[in-house]
């Protein structure tokens, strides 16, 4: 499979990312032996590229996962941490539950928060700063969707890697269009910065568009590499043939069958921590009172799920 280098980091990734998110608890909820043998599959048919998160609690199938295989994928986290205490003990947890003595790349996940960020999180910044120096940590990314963020992140020398949302129709985007992601990313790509995409799919729900959405990623400028969430061997498959060049691939790739993100009107307690969290604007409170999902705008994130302290949102 192609592979492409992030930037300035020397780290040489496959152009197409395992995206740890669907598999885990936050969606599909698979047993870590079921997700692991989907990440093994993925690994053993070429792609080298793992993306996660300490949210999205896929930790223990990736363990499991290397356990199948007879190499070590570039593997890349995130957290939401805050400050230099919290964001320590997010790179302690990752290092131990996968089993490894360093992480390639390490987030500041900050999906849908401001450019006032840096300083946010200054000390959450110096502990991944302190861990890189230690050898640790390989390079430190940001995670965001958040396009005045991403043109930020172009001037920060401490910032190596971006994993910015980008699709065709800029569902998910903040601050901006899909066009105003392209020059915050090619802004980034001038400065060194390695970059790979997320949500090119919209987190699933562009899925029928599948040709003309992985068409308009790889034909931006960088040969970037795109994370895709996958919950199948029967959809690392189909990614991996795409990826490796094929095209008019038979078959429906099982995401098509996803459900939708929905609330539990019985369980919400109408207290509406989800709609902060949803930074597609996705939710608002029905007549009832209660949280309610608009399927048109919903990517399918997974941040309400781990959001609501009523585990009231599910996908069902
Ligand atoms: S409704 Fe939930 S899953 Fe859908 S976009 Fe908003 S936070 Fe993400
Ligand atoms: S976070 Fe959960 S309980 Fe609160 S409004 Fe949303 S769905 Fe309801």
């Amino acid at each position: 499979m192609n592979k492409t280098v992030l930037g300035n980091t020397g780290i040489e990734v496959t152009k197409l990312c395992f995206g740890a998110l669907p598999l885990g608890p936050l969606q599909k909820n698979l047993s870590v032996e079921e997700g692991a043998e989907i990440i093994a599959y993925a690994l053993k048919r070429g792609v080298n590229f793992i993306d996660t998160a300490q949210m999205y609690g896929t930790y223990p199938h990736i363990k499991a996962a290397l356990e199948k295989v007879d190499f070590l994928p570039v593997i890349a986290t995130k957290s939401t941490a805050e400050t230099y205490e919290s964001m320590g003990k997010a790179v302690n947890e990752a290092l131990e539950q996968m089993g490894l003595d360093h992480i390639d790349i390490f987030h500041l996940h900050a999906a849908r928060v401001d450019t006032d960020v840096f300083d946010k999180r200054e000390g959450a910044l110096r502990c991944l700063l302190d861990y890189k120096k230690k050898g640790k940590i390989k390079a430190i990314g940001i995670s965001t969707h958040n396009v005045k963020v991403v043109d930020l992140a172009a001037e920060k020398e401490e910032i190596d890697v971006v994993f910015a949302l980008i699709n065709k129709i800029g569902r998910g985007i903040i601050n901006g269009t899909a066009k105003d992601m392209e020059e915050a990313m090619e802004h980034c790509r001038k400065n060194g910065k390695g970059i790979y995409l997320m949500k090119v799919l919209g987190g699933g729900t562009m899925i029928d568009d599948y040709d003309d959405c992985m068409e308009y990623a790889m034909s931006l400028p960088g040969d970037y590499s795109i994370a895709v969430g996958m919950i199948s061997k029967e959809e690392v498959d189909y990614n991996v043939r795409y990826f490796n060049g094929e095209r008019n691939l038979e078959g429906i790739i099982t995401i098509k069958n996803r459900k939708i993100v929905k609330v539990s009107q019985v369980m919400c307690k109408s207290c509406g921590t989800c709609i902060d969290a949803c930074h597609s604007d996705a939710i608002s409170f029905d007549e009832n009172e209660k949280a309610y999902i608009d399927p048109s705008k919903c990517i399918q994130c997974g941040y309400c799920i781990a959001a609501c302290p009523e585990f009231s949102i599910r996908v069902v």
